[in-house]
């Protein structure tokens, strides 16, 4: 808890902190945390890190919590061995979780998940054979009895989770797992009582939450997760959702959460350059529909924009994940008007979602403590003591304020007038502005802790010797690298600083050296108008082909993009195509957005010269001259450590961190971890 947080200030927020009596019981706020797979969940040696990770967000007062997804049944699992309950045994360990919400005055639904043809292991089932585009097994089909045999490992599944102390369960009905593939005629071309008509498709979720209701009795939650734009082709038709909506309320269900997209989805859903809160329209028009109370989710990161989705009544709830990992306080923030030091989510997911799907625990870039709160914490601090840190990017940020949160006294130096380093290119780039949300967040906090931060000053090895440090932290950063292309001192060539800061006039015709995550980047940022789609739900709606009117199924319209105003190339001399390293994730979405614009993405490509007449390369061994108005320098960083190299000379205690450490694909995430990491321990 942040010091002097005692203040209650719900005033600016009365949507988000009026409590919602679900007849059985009240939640005190109208915050869920979604369900998010971290990689705890999968051995019950880890429940102990698990429980921490919900009773500290518990702690923080949000309303009601959801576990990631359990399997009911083997065959549902995600892959093999993941996690599972099916039997009386795993009780005990779950009680360590639910024992630990309750204590801190929390409440938790355990997610039962069953995968069905995403399933990344041989054993998986579907409604049908049919191979998923995300996965490399093909499902075995069910059996009329298997289908029976499936509803009851839910109910069953239900009544353990009510056994070990859970306050209810979420039916994961959406994302294109096995629920959701029952709905869909894409997934399910079934001719028994399960398939057929769209009546029989809805049979089965509505008999799971029927009977899981029969199982658990009434005075426990029960969340359905339903599916309320596929955004798939063959999918469900608006109609057929309300009336599975209207079903499902009617067999038990005490809150609708709205699901959106299935896995396959080729439209973003939840990345940064998705404008916030840009699907809580599709649960307004369920909210006319139905009666119980409706949870919205995707893209809501900060309270006020969870106020706004309230007060307009889009919903009854809200649902975050990633947020809440980002700061387990952001309610308790929220509720004692210091809404100011939330730490944002900025919708990266680097270090949560990526690592799910690398099979790695999940984290948070902006916070390396989250599903770490029993391993990243702060050493006790025997003696008060003073601290340097040069540079006011990331990572220096991040050992700052972690010293200062230690009681340590910290100087910042930064040699630009702004804190923020590459973030302050990054909130540039169209799609995302969120970036600048990091910069708020840190400069609130430097305040806060009573860092002196001393911008525009650029610190020299005497200054430092001279300041009697115990410590010197160095947090230097990046130069960006020379590529050493023969005449690319010319005036048509630039690097992207200049190019993403507006110093320089661009043409309109561009070929960008270097498609890393910056050439990638500055691509975005040539081939798109000011401003960007991202503050305009509308026009991204209709960029990307999503159907607001619910006219066609699956929620799907015929995108529209919108023309690049410059014709742009994007080259990197690794043969095949760019961007195979972005993040799994995200990846797909800079790529998709890019060829929309036409941007030509070539690999292979070997630099020759750089005259009047453009960019001369040859492809494949075969010259071409690219006929460009400018070239932009995207060709990665080498570290900027000359400090450091002149500290430890005279023997000063030096720290290196982030890129000024080690700058191959540096990233944030490995940063701001390097730098909480360092600062808890010194
Ligand atoms: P990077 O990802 O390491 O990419 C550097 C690019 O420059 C590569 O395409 C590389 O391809 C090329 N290159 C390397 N040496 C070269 C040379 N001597 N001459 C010409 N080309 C050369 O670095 P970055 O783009 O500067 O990005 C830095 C980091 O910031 C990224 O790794 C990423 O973690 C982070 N970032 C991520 C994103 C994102 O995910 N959207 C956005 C911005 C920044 P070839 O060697 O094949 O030519
Ligand atoms: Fe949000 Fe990125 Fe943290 Fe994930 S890693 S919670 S997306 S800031």
């Amino acid at each position: 808890m942040l010091a002097g947080m005692t203040a209650i200030d719900i005033t600016s927020f009365p949507h988000l902190f009026a409590p919602l009596d679900l007849g059985f019981c009240t939640l005190p706020n109208r915050v869920l945390m979604g369900s998010m797979h971290t990689g705890l969940e999968d051995h019950a040696r880890d429940f102990g890190k698990l429980a921490e990770y919900f009773a500290a967000r518990a702690r923080g007062g949000i309303g009601l919590m959801v576990t990631g997804g359990f399997s009911p049944n083997i065959a549902g699992w995600l892959k093999p061995f993941s996690s599972r309950l099916s039997s009386r045994w795993q009780i005990r360990a779950h009680r360590r979780i639910t024992g630990a919400v309750h204590a801190a005055g929390g409440r938790i639904c355990l997610q039962i998940l069953h995968a069905g043809r995403y399933g990344f292991h041989p054993l998986s089932v579907a409604p049908s054979a049919i191979k998923s585009p995300i996965t490399p097994f093909t499902p075995r089909a069910l059996s009329g009895r298997g289908v029976e045999r499936t509803i009851h490992a839910f109910a069953r599944c239900a009544k353990l989770a009510r056994d070990a102390g859970y306050d209810g369960v979420e039916i994961m009905g959406s994302e294109g797992y096995l629920i959701n593939q029952f709905l869909a005629e894409r997934s399910n071309q079934r001719s028994d009582r399960w398939g057929g008509s769209a009546e029989n498709r809805m049979c089965f979720p509505v008999e799971i939450v029927r009977r899981t209701r029969e199982m658990v009795g009434r005075n426990f939650i029960i969340i359905y997760r339903l599916s309320m734009l596929d955004l798939v082709d063959r999918a469900q038709a608006w109609d057929e959702i309300v009336a599975l909506a209207k079903q499902v309320e009617a067999a038990g269900a005490t809150l609708i959460n709205s699901g959106i997209g299935w896995h396959e989805a080729r439209i973003p859903t939840i990345v940064t350059s998705v404008p916030r809160a840009a699907f809580t329209w599709v649960t307004r028009r369920m909210k006319e529909q139905v009666r119980i109370p409706l949870i919205t989710t995707n893209r809501i990161n900060l309270p006020e924009v969870a106020e706004d989705v309230l007060a307009r009544g889009d919903a009854d709830m809200v649902s975050m994940a990633r947020p809440l990992l980002a700061d387990p306080e952001w309610v308790a923030k929220a509720r004692s008007g210091r809404g100011a030091l939330i730490n944002p989510c900025i919708a990266c997911n680097q270090a949560c979602l990526d690592h799910v799907f690398e099979n790695k625990r999940a984290s948070c870039l902006m916070n390396p403590r989250a599903c770490y709160e029993t391993e990243l914490v702060d050493a006790p601090v025997v003696r008060k003591k003073r601290f340097a840190v040069v540079g006011a990017g990331p990572a220096g940020l991040a050992a700052a304020t972690t010293l200062a949160q230690r009681g340590h006294v910290v100087t910042l130096y930064e040699q630009s007038d702004e804190i923020g380093g590459q973030f302050n290119l990054a909130k540039r780039i169209p799609g995302k502005e969120e970036f600048s949300e990091p910069m708020r967040y840190w400069g609130n906090l430097l305040d806060e802790l009573g860092v002196e931060v001393r911008l525009g000053v650029r610190a020299d090895a005497a200054t430092l010797q001279a300041g009697s440090f115990d410590a010197v932290v160095i947090a230097t950063g990046v130069t960006p690298r020379d590529p050493r292309i023969p005449g690319q001192d010319h005036p048509m060539v630039m690097g992207y600083h200049a190019a993403v800061l507006g110093t320089r006039t661009i043409g309109k015709r561009v070929a960008i050296i270097g498609a890393g995550g910056i050439g990638f980047d500055v691509a975005e940022f040539l081939t798109q108008d000011a401003p960007s789609p991202t503050t305009d739900i509308a026009r991204w709606t209709r960029e990307w082909g999503v159907d607001t009117a619910l006219e066609h199924r699956g929620g799907l319209d015929k995108p529209e993009a919108e023309a690049s105003p410059r014709e742009v190339w994007l080259l990197q001399r690794t043969p095949g195509r760019p961007g195979k390293r972005l993040n799994k994730t995200t990846g797909w979405v800079h790529r998709a957005a890019l060829k929309a614009k036409g941007v030509k993405m070539l690999g292979g490509v070997r630099y020759e010269k750089i005259d009047d007449a453009g960019l001369h390369v040859s492809i494949d061994g075969s010259p071409q001259t690219l006929s460009v108005d400018n070239v932009v320098i995207c060709a990665g960083q080498e570290s900027n450590r000359a400090l450091a190299d002149e500290l430890q000379a005279p023997g000063v205690a030096v720290h290196v961190i982030g890129g000024a450490d080690v700058a191959a694909e540096l990233d944030a995430k490995r940063a701001i971890a390097q730098a909480t990491r360092l600062a808890a321990n010194l």
